[in-house]
């Protein structure tokens, strides 16, 4: 039996790069999908590329930074597809600039950063709660290898703190849920090849050249490579793991 079967998975930034990957990856294994995304053409292109498959997908746009929107969200969801068991918080940004910069940009950077990536994943967390609660369902956030400080490629102070954020958030989660029988646990991806970092790629090969040096599977990532520990976190196989962050980089930290 596939391994998600019976399940419904919200999706958060489904319409591109890694989240795109695991709704497909998730809809193989037999779970009705959730897209949400800001880009709400993508959600809907991603959408029916898993209706195209055979899978079953609805998509909904969302900005995860407004509050009101997740929890309008929710209640759509819940009236239109039904309860909600796994929930993947996704969206993100990034911006490699230091805490030297203009001031404007510096700043900018934290407010943009720190909404998106931590407030959103708060948001709609709290949005979906309920259903999560109920459904003894699984919550896994993406953090980074930046929920973790290293010093060979550039990384912002706003980026950091909102992977490291999402990792302290998935820790209190789990701990705090785990008598409802919720288990939240992160993804820590390396360097993953996706529209996020398509243009720094472009402009800057040598970056990834340093990523990809200090990578023992000598390689970049791709979203795929991403979709079977998603699996593994959303479904049965991981029934006893909680407040992990499973590590995706190719060993990228253990140098
Ligand atoms: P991506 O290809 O840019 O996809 C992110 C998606 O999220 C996009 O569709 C984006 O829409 C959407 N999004 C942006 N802001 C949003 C908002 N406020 N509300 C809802 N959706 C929003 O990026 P990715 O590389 O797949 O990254 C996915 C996650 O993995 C992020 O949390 C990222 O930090 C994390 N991650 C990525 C890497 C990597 O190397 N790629 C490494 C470590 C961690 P727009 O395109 O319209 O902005």
């Amino acid at each position: 039996m596939a391994l998600l079967q019976n399940h419904i998975a919200v999706v958060t930034g489904a319409g591109s790069g890694i989240g795109r990957a695991i709704a497909s990856g998730y809809a193989r294994e037999g779970a009705r999908i959730v897209l949400l995304d800001i880009n709400e053409k993508a959600a809907a292109e991603a959408a029916r590329e898993i209706r195209d498959g055979n899978g079953s997908a609805e998509s909904f746009a969302l900005d995860v930074t407004r509050r009101e929107d997740c929890i309008a969200v929710a209640k759509q969801v819940a009236a239109k597809v039904g309860p909600v068991s796994i929930l993947v918080n996704n969206a993100g940004i990034a911006r490699r600039n230091g805490m030297t910069g203009a001031d404007a940009a510096v700043i900018n950077d934290w407010e943009d950063i720190i909404a998106i990536n931590l407030t959103g994943v708060f948001n709609v967390t709290h949005a979906f709660l309920p259903a999560l609660r109920a459904g003894k369902g699984r919550i896994i956030n993406i953090g980074s290898i930046q929920s973790f400080v290293h010093l060979r490629t550039p990384s912002s102070p706003a980026y950091t703190a909102s992977k490291h954020g999402v990792l302290g958030f998935t820790k209190a989660l789990a701990a705090e849920l785990g008598k409802d029988g919720v288990r939240v646990n992160a993804i820590g991806p390396g360097f993953i090849e996706t529209p996020l970092n398509e243009k720094v790629r472009a402009s800057n090969p040598e970056l990834a050249k340093v990523f990809i040096d200090h990578t023992p599977l000598g390689r970049a990532g791709k979203p795929e490579d991403i979709v079977g520990p998603a699996i593994f976190l959303a479904s049965e196989l991981s029934a006893y793991v909680s407040g992990s962050i499973v590590m995706v980089d190719g060993g990228y930290r253990t140098i």
